[in-house]
């Protein structure tokens, strides 16, 4: 049981793939991870009391008097121990001789995880006892001397990556986390990948990189976001959501080509692909058209790309935001596998079908359908039964199962019905064959396909818990959606209009004219970036004409244009044409790594509800230090936050 150096391939870019271990999550970690122009190895021993790093000794370095730094790993009847750095692992003899008690004393009662600093000689082990499964498996430690730098106490958590852990426990001691081998792999990642992204936009594209502020004010529209309270009574500062004011007044600047690595904020709570404060790729740039970002945007990811992961092959396919939505039920497609959605209101126009042909009858009436590759195998009749009660109650939609190939209704006389009347019409249409099963609804056009596109990935996740591969963990899908609607109608009050991406987003050249008429209609120049189904980038071509700018604010999305005066002034003095996108970093890294959550690629997160469980934050000032900020805490009577104080 060893990790691999996979850090030295990191770096080294050996191609040379490391021998799988027996411990799977290692077997993931043993692809040699090398991004492509990786020229020269980083200096690990630099400037530090020790030699060499534990994982990357050799038979090479036979002979050598060594000093090593790290945690024991293992201790094996008091002769053997194995020392840890976050390179890998090395094998270190406890010596037996009478003249080395005091070494011995140390390495046989330090603790496990306590950190010592060992010096000595790198032998060959005899013969017979090499492990293969360790890169430094030929070699071992004769040491000489020893020092107990600091001792461990009990452990919340062994720090091996197989034993399962809560989550909860895992934030609550991260920096004990954070030792594991897959958490080094996803931050050591994500640094390199940051690197060639630094490197690509400001070495070979000219883009500067500019910080900006952090305390800011308000912004219209948007998500919610987290006030700062400061000094003068009554007014805060905000978290910004996104530089993207600052980008743009960069471009007004005459700065052309800014990028940051971004702190975000959004008082949004956490989800598995969100948590309240996280890092974009902020790009903006002058005299620049969509397919300018695009082409950026796709070098920039095959540039960046670690040379272990199947490559980025570009230029990405496009699709538009309609297309998406009537296709995959959704503005963020998973690409890598079908069960697409079909239109089969043609095949029921003069149906006698009750409900089928109310539905038709309506507005964006629709009969749609997807297709489950031999779900009459793989689902049970209550798997059925519990789409079905998640349709009506979600969606308030009714979803029939239709076997088309067999006569396997489930004593469904609809189903039946329409098989009698439908069925070659259907079999051709959704290219069913023995044993799909067909999931058909009808009703408005949005909520069909939102209802289907979100059965289409229910049934292909639990189709994968049953044994079908239906998508490579090992296949990277991007996908450019484009055309999105400039406005969406607001959720709380539907007659009002809000901005799909925000409201500095320029209108379609082709669709201005119906800003004035129709608005609802006009499309956009925001695109988004996506990767196997999930959102990992949006951007667009900005408004940069004060008087357009100011009736898309004040008119059509009834903002309070004071809040933005400073933009609209800007605008005016002769701002150039501009545009920007933002990747989603940690969204990236967390699908390159294949981790199940972002927390897993961020070296400290907040949990679920927004809490650093290491520090217990957010925590109470007490009142006299409100005073300043002229604040008061008006507690919940009923709270538990209230028995609490
Ligand atoms: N600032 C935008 C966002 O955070 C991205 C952009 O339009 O460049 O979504």
């Amino acid at each position: 049981m060893y990790f691999p150096s996979w850090l030295s391939q990191l770096y080294r870019g050996l191609s040379r793939p490391i021998r799988r271990t027996t411990q799977p999550i290692w077997g993931s970690l043993s692809r040699s991870l090398v991004l492509s122009s990786q020229r020269r190895n980083p200096e690990f021993s630099s400037f530090v009391v020790r030699t060499n790093t534990c994982g990357e000794l050799r038979s090479s370095h036979l002979g050598q008097e060594v000093t090593l730094c790290g945690w024991i790993q293992y201790r094996r009847q008091n002769t053997f121990l194995v020392l840890r750095d976050f390179h890998g692992l090395v094998q270190v003899i406890i010596p037996q001789d009478e003249s080395a008690a005091s070494v011995r004393k140390i390495l046989c009662e330090a603790p496990m995880e306590s950190v010592v600093q060992v010096s000595g000689t790198v032998i060959s082990r005899p013969a017979g006892q090499e492990n293969p499964k360790m890169p430094t498996g030929e070699i071992e430690i004769k040491v000489k001397t020893a020092e107990l730098l600091n001792a461990c106490k009990k452990l919340p958590f062994e720090i091996k990556d197989f034993m399962k852990k809560t989550e909860a426990l895992r934030l609550q001691y991260r920096y004990l986390d954070l030792r594991s081998f897959q958490m080094q792999y996803n931050l050591r990642l994500r640094s390199q990948m940051v690197m060639k992204m630094r490197e690509y936009l400001c070495n070979l594209h000219g883009f500067v990189d500019i910080e900006t502020p952090t305390l800011f004010k308000r912004t219209p529209g948007g998500a919610k976001e987290f006030l700062v309270p400061s000094r003068e009574p009554g007014k805060f500062y905000s978290l910004p959501q996104s530089p993207q004011q600052f980008k743009q007044l960069l471009m007004v600047g005459g700065l052309d080509r800014y990028f940051q690595v971004a702190r975000c904020y959004r008082d949004e709570g956490s989800r598995p692909d969100r948590q309240p404060e996280f890092t974009q790729i902020d790009i903006e740039m002058s005299f620049v058209d969509q397919t300018g970002i695009q082409s950026l945007i796709e070098g920039l990811l095959q540039y960046s790309w670690p040379n272990d992961k199947n490559p980025v092959v570009v230029p990405f396919p496009s699709m538009t935001f309609a297309e998406a939505l009537a296709t995959y039920g959704t503005d963020k497609p998973d690409t890598r596998f079908g069960m697409k959605i079909i239109d089969i209101s043609d095949v029921f126009r003069n149906t006698e079908i009750g409900f089928l042909q109310d539905a038709l009858s309506k507005p964006h009436g629709t009969v749609k359908a997807i297709c489950i590759p031999e779900g009459a195998k793989y689902f049970k009749r209550k798997d059925i039964e519990s789409i079905r009660k998640f349709s009506a109650d979600h969606f308030d939609q009714e979803i029939l199962p239709v076997f088309l190939n067999t006569n396997r209704n489930w004593n469904s006389p609809v189903a039946n019905f329409i098989m009698e009347l439908k069925r070659q019409e259907l079999i051709r249409l959704m290219e069913t064959q023995e044993e799909d099963v067909v999931l058909l609804t009808a009703g408005e056009h949005n909520k069909a396909c939102s209802l289907l596109g979100k059965l289409r990935l229910e049934c292909a996740d639990l189709l994968e818990t049953r044994g079908v591969v239906l998508r490579d963990p090992t296949l990277f899908s991007f996908l450019w959606v484009v055309d999105f609607p400039l406005f969406l109608p607001k959720e709380e009050n539907p007659r009002e209009l809000e901005s799909a991406h925000h409201p500095f987003t320029a209108p379609h050249p082709s669709d201005i004219h119906l800003l004035y008429t129709e608005p609802k209609k006009v499309r956009s120049q925001h695109y988004d970036l996506v990767l196997n189904g999930n959102e990992i980038g949006g951007g667009s071509i900005r408004i940069h004409n004060a008087e357009l700018q100011q009736y898309i604010l004040a008119t059509l999305l009834k903002e309070d244009v004071k809040l933005l005066s400073h933009m609209l002034q800007a605008l005016d003095y002769g701002a150039p044409p501009h545009g920007g996108i933002a990747l989603g970093l940690d969204r990236l890294i967390c699908v390159v790594t294949g981790s199940p959550s972002i927390r897993d690629v961020i070296a400290f997160p907040k949990s679920f509800r927004g809490h650093d469980l290491m520090s217990n934050t957010p925590d109470s000032i007490p009142p006299e230090e409100l005073k300043p900020y002229h604040i008061q805490v008006s507690w919940p009577t009923d709270s538990k936050a209230a028995k609490a104080h």
